[in-house]
């Protein structure tokens, strides 16, 4: 369905100045209006001072600034995540989260409704793949969640007994992570234009190495990123580091992009792009925790440019697995550590408001 298609969220700036010129105005005007919405975060165009006579109308009415609408908020006990649950034109709802960490502000945010990849711990996997993102839904979600507009907000829905007035204010995020629901390099296009919209310097302005695309592995996906020389981050999310340990937890992605094609490719991006990967390991107790699991996550990496990110298991109705305990996540660290390889243990903050990937619209 591409209701959103023609959203000027979707356009780059450069596509807008063509646009305009088509219609027979200066090329000029794009950069006003590209900034009136993406540092702004202003959908009332017809607002813009000095725009030419009939232009805002014609942009308003064949380039609609469609903005995904705020169908919940929830907010962690914390007040340091914020959960929101966006429902795009067609009526689909996809989530994207805010984390304020250190003063840094992060969205995590979907690109796909659903997802085809069928991960057994996941939620969206559990979910199975409804469609694809438009550039403009995935664009939308970062300015939705994270700049004001006073259009937006008369959709917004009330606030949940978890919301803190005096944390009601928006906070435009300096980071990006392509985390939230769907594989982004199953929707290569759409997602590396939305990099692009995000990235421009007279809009939204984010620094394409704050923009983290994660991966449950597509080999294909981690090449083209490499070929391309994409400036953006990588993560891979591994969670086993032998192929029958990813057949078991990720059994269409093992089986499609075995583990040693997915190294080789990881080796090939981070030599063409001169930079490390992260890599994301799902703690599941008993499954996954073990000193050897560590071991052999050590040995495999052990020819990586390498940074681990540990994740202790968000529990999912679906998968009856537990996270891993604090203390065996620390003896996991230190195993990594004897192998040289740094690693973080990441605590999935806001699990209160069902913040695992997917959580909050399985339940809605
Ligand atoms: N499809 C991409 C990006 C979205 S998932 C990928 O798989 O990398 C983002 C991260 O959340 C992945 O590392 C994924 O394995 C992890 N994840 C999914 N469900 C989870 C859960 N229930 N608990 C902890 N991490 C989870
Ligand atoms: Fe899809 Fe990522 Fe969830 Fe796997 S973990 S099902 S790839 S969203």
């Amino acid at each position: 369905m591409c209701v959103m298609s023609e959203s000027l969220l979707g356009l780059s700036r450069l596509a807008l100045a063509q646009r305009l010129e088509s219609w027979g105005y200066k090329t000029v005007h794009a950069k006003p209006i590209w900034q009136h919405i993406h540092r702004d975060g202003r959908s009332d165009v017809a607002a813009i001072p000095g725009l030419p006579a009939g232009l805002a109308h014609r942009v308003q009415e064949e380039l609609p600034v469609v903005w995904p609408t705020i169908a919940l908020e929830t907010r962690s006990s914390d007040g340091f995540t914020r959960k929101f649950l966006l429902t795009l034109a067609d009526g689909r709802q996809v989530e994207t989260v805010l984390m304020r960490y250190d003063g840094r502000v992060t969205a995590c945010v979907s690109t796909q409704a659903g997802c085809a990849m069928g991960c057994i711990f996941c939620a969206t996997g559990q979910m199975g793949f409804a469609r694809h993102l438009s550039t403009a839904e995935i664009v939308g979600q970062v300015l939705a969640v994270s700049i004001g507009d006073h259009e937006r907000t008369k959709h917004h829905a009330p606030s949940t007994e978890h919301q803190h007035p005096a944390q009601s204010t928006q906070h435009p995020a300096r980071n990006v992570v392509l985390m939230g629901m769907g594989e982004p390099l199953h929707n290569y296009a759409a997602v590396m234009a939305a990099t692009e919209v995000l990235a421009d310097t007279a809009g939204f302005g984010l620094s394409p190495r704050r923009i983290t695309l994660s991966t449950v592995g597509v080999v294909p996906g981690i090449r083209r990123l490499a070929a391309e020389r994409r400036p953006i981050s990588l993560a891979v999310s591994l969670h086993a580091a032998t192929q029958a340990g990813r057949l078991a937890l990720l059994p269409p992605a093992a089986k499609a992009w075995p583990l040693d094609e997915l190294m080789d490719a990881c080796c090939e991006y981070s030599a063409a792009l001169d930079r490390h990967i992260f890599f994301e390991w799902t703690l599941i107790a008993g499954e996954n925790d073990r000193p050897d699991d560590a071991h052999a996550l050590g040995r495999l990496l052990s020819t990586q440019r390498a940074h681990v990110n540990l994740i202790p298991l968000n529990p999912t109705d679906g998968y009856a697995g537990a996270p891993t305990a604090p203390k065996a996540a620390r003896v996991f660290q230190d195993v990594l550590t004897t192998y040289g390889i740094p690693s973080t243990v990441r605590q999935r903050r806001g699990i209160d408001i069902a913040s695992g990937c997917g959580q909050l619209a399985a339940r809605s």
